[in-house]
């Protein structure tokens, strides 16, 4: 089903950000969620949704965020704050000029950065006062690792605050497991561990609770992990999603597909499977490491084949000057040229490769 419905290019937050998310669910695609580190990535991120004309989720972890400040400010909570506030601010500004939509998220924060999404509300609502809108589309808590009730309730709480400036809040719901739990080592103990995968009377609960406060989304353990599995270990079963959303459907009376549904650590997995959760209401999927091999790799490729100019001004037998070979921008560039590629990708997997719904 084509979509009619366009937005302005440039960063989507609110009703915008809304109207995406639905036009991804009915479109029937999701959108890639690109983790970035600073201005390069950032640029190639928004360069590779304009090649591929498909809207775009960029993402910070609090890590990416102290990186995107400098690693040479002495408070690193600080410039985990600010570094997430300088990143909206550049993608605010130049979004628009590559014609696509761009929602501006941060990554997991656990129990121990609820003061870090504290600290970018102050700033978010400090925004919003000026410009009418937030510096972020959506902010992620995942309190997955504590009791269900803990996280429903501080998910509440910051989604209070968050809804009177716009915002969305993405949860986690879900014990993914790890080697404490002894799960991972056998394949079938795994395989049959209901807790590895979220319960839909959990996702019914956040439902119920947080619907009525504002607009948020679900990241569900369906058999996706993040990094602790090798391969194969356990098995991907997107039904659960089918069954959370016929649950909320059936209990609440609401529409096809009323959960937003979100796919973290499925890198390696089926596009069978990928395809089947799509259908199941997933409109974003985390990309992380893939694009951090996809900028390094082309950077050691030329390092490896200019070696000397990597090691020399001037070549010292024939007075050769290597200037174009270590000016920053050359291989910087194939950096970013490398995640452009990798993105085209992505983009066609999750079927949002030319269905942008940016119109100027
Ligand atoms: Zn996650």
């Amino acid at each position: 089903m084509m979509s009619n419905t366009t937005l302005k290019p440039g960063v989507v937050t609110g009703e915008a950000y809304a109207t995406l998310v639905n036009a991804a669910k009915t479109g029937g695609y999701a959108l890639p969620a690109v983790n970035v580190t600073g201005t390069n990535t950032i640029n190639a991120v928004m360069e590779a949704a304009a090649n591929a004309n498909s809207d775009i989720i960029i993402q910070l972890s609090n890590s990416g965020a102290q990186f995107y400040a400098g690693r040479g400010i002495a408070d690193g909570f600080k410039a985990k704050v600010m570094g997430a506030v300088a990143a909206a601010q550049h993608a605010h500004l130049l979004a628009e000029y590559y014609g696509i939509c761009v929602v501006m998220h941060t990554d997991h924060a656990n129990r121990a950065l609820i003061p870090w999404i504290e600290a970018m509300l102050d700033e978010g609502e400090k925004y919003y006062e000026q410009h009418g809108k937030p510096l972020y589309s959506s902010h992620m808590l995942d309190l997955s690792a504590d009791p269900i009730d803990f996280n429903l309730n501080e998910s509440a709480r910051i989604l209070e605050r968050m809804s009177k400036i716009d915002m969305s809040l993405e949860i986690e719901l879900g014990v993914t497991g790890g080697e404490e739990d002894g799960i991972g080592s056998d394949f079938d103990e795994a395989a049959d561990n209901s807790r590895l995968y979220t319960q839909p009377a959990d996702v019914l609960q956040a439902y119920e609770l947080l619907n009525p406060i504002g607009h948020f989304s679900v990241a569900a353990s369906f058999g996706n992990v993040h990094g602790v599995y090798k391969p194969g270990n356990v098995k991907l079963r997107p039904e659960i999603l089918k069954n959370s959303q016929a649950l909320v459907q059936q209990t609440q009376g609401t529409s096809n597909n009323p959960l937003h549904l979100v796919f973290h650590g499925g890198s390696g997995s089926e596009k069978s499977k990928i395809a089947e959760a799509v259908t199941y209401g997933v409109f974003k999927m985390n990309i992380d490491t893939d694009t951090q091999f996809a900028f390094s790799q082309p950077v050691g490729r030329f390092v490896e084949a200019n070696e000397k100019a990597f090691k020399f001004q001037v070549d010292p037998e024939d007075g050769t000057p290597y200037k174009k070979f270590y000016d920053p921008r050359q291989y910087l560039r194939l950096g970013e040229e490398g995640i452009i590629a990798r993105l085209q990708e992505a983009c066609e997997d999750l079927g949002s490769k030319g269905r942008s719904i940016a119109r100027v």
